[in-house]
């Protein structure tokens, strides 16, 4: 689970992580209020689950209440990687003498944690890892023998040479590690880590990711969700059985089994076409699982075509066929729809949906992307 900065930042209060103090507005009223109780510059900055916001415009300092209103207008209601932003942070505008970053992340190769940092953080992070990756500092950190103090320090100096800064920054770096394992995150990010002019050291941003598998542990964290529209399509799919996940394709896919998901959509991919979603109906089958898989396909408008490949085991053909035909009866359905079966109770399912003109059946998984391509065209 993706949290927002301001909540990544209260996590980091915790665990003592020195932040700017914050405020969430909503309003442009809120913003400019805000202003005149921090009474200083202030930064005002989008909440989104997104990076680069401050490239996108979406992080602005204001240093008038004209100025705090005229960006409050702008940053409220822009859109950054097609995220609409709903909800600012604003805190007093720190004093940057040095930006920094580090950042903790599993590692499932060697499978220990890694923190990666370098000397030149900021905004154009991912530009230096790309042209200068030797400045990015990486150790590996065994979860079962935690952040060693030889580790933390050996960071905290390679980013602060200052030997009063790099004390301050070791115990940063030992509460981000605590913060990261205590919270069962994937990732934990600070970017920038910086230096003021008076020699503090400040988490100027915050990027923490939740581990969905850890989730149950933490009923705390479900105040932290906030999601998408797409994301509770998924959520509702869920509930329903169904493992749904939405892609930018146009051939909507009903798949029993997540392999077989997989393989249908690389197939797709494979004669050109691209899947608007991977779709698993489980390995149990009941008319109603189609019915509620076709009602989520439907209801995106970037669908053109539904592929149904279904490989009957413990799924039965036949139920496949009934769900698929009480929902072409119930809904209007206005794209075409490819149905391959095969398997289980194959001739019964074909049985079903015999001289129904509005379907298209395929014999084989190449054939039903084919033909599914096809009926784009
Ligand atoms: P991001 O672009 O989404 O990573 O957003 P950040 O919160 O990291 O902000 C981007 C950049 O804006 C930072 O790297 C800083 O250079 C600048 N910035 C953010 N907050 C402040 C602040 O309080 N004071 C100053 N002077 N600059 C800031
Ligand atoms: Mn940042």
């Amino acid at each position: 689970m993706n949290i927002h900065e301001y909540q990544a930042k209260q996590l980091f209060a915790r665990y003592q992580i020195p932040i700017p103090n914050e405020r969430i507005c909503v309003t442009v009223q809120e913003v400019k209020h805000a202003f005149l109780t921090i009474n200083r510059p202030m930064v005002i900055k989008a909440q989104v689950h997104a990076g680069g916001r401050g490239k996108a415009g979406g992080v602005k300092i204001a240093s008038t209440l004209q100025e705090a209103e005229e960006n409050a207008r702008q940053i409220l209601g822009m859109t950054i990687k097609g995220l609409k932003v709903e909800t600012v942070l604003v805190s007093p505008a720190a004093d940057i003498k040095r930006e920094t970053y580090v950042g903790l992340v599993a590692d499932r190769n060697t499978k220990n944690i890694v923190m990666m940092a370098s000397a030149e953080g900021g905004v154009d992070i991912e530009k230096l890892a790309a042209t200068a990756p030797e400045k990015i500092v990486k150790v590996e950190i065994n979860p079962e023998v935690g952040l060693l103090d030889f580790q933390a320090r050996n960071v905290a100096f390679h980013l602060f040479p200052d030997s009063a800064l790099a004390t301050k920054a070791t115990k940063i770096l030992k509460q981000l590690y605590a913060c990261y394992i205590h919270s069962d995150a994937s990732l934990a990010e600070i970017n920038p880590l910086i230096e003021t002019p008076d020699g503090e050291i400040l988490a100027l941003d915050a990027k923490i990711n939740l581990d969905d598998n850890a989730l149950y542990r933490h009923q705390e964290f479900e105040a932290f969700r906030d999601i998408t529209a797409d994301e509770q399509k998924e959520l509702d799919a869920k509930n329903k059985g169904l493992s749904y996940i939405k892609l930018d394709g146009d051939i909507g896919c009903i798949v029993n089994g997540a392999g077989l998901a997989m393989a249908t959509m690389d197939v797709i991919q494979l004669y050109g076409g691209r899947p608007a979603n991977f779709l698993d109906i489980g390995g149990s089958s009941s008319p109603q699982k189609v019915i509620d898989a076709m009602t989520i396909l439907l209801d995106d408008s970037n669908v053109k075509v539904v592929m149904i490949n279904i490989f009957g085991g413990i799924t039965r053909c036949d139920d496949v066929a009934k769900g698929l035909l009480t929902a072409m009866n119930q809904m209007e359905i206005a794209v075409p729809i490819v149905a391959r079966l095969t398997g289980t109770n194959e001739q019964e399912g074909h049985e079903i949906l015999k001289g129904n003109h509005r379907l298209l059946t395929a014999s084989s998984m190449r054939e039903a992307a084919q033909m599914a391509i096809a009926a784009i065209k």
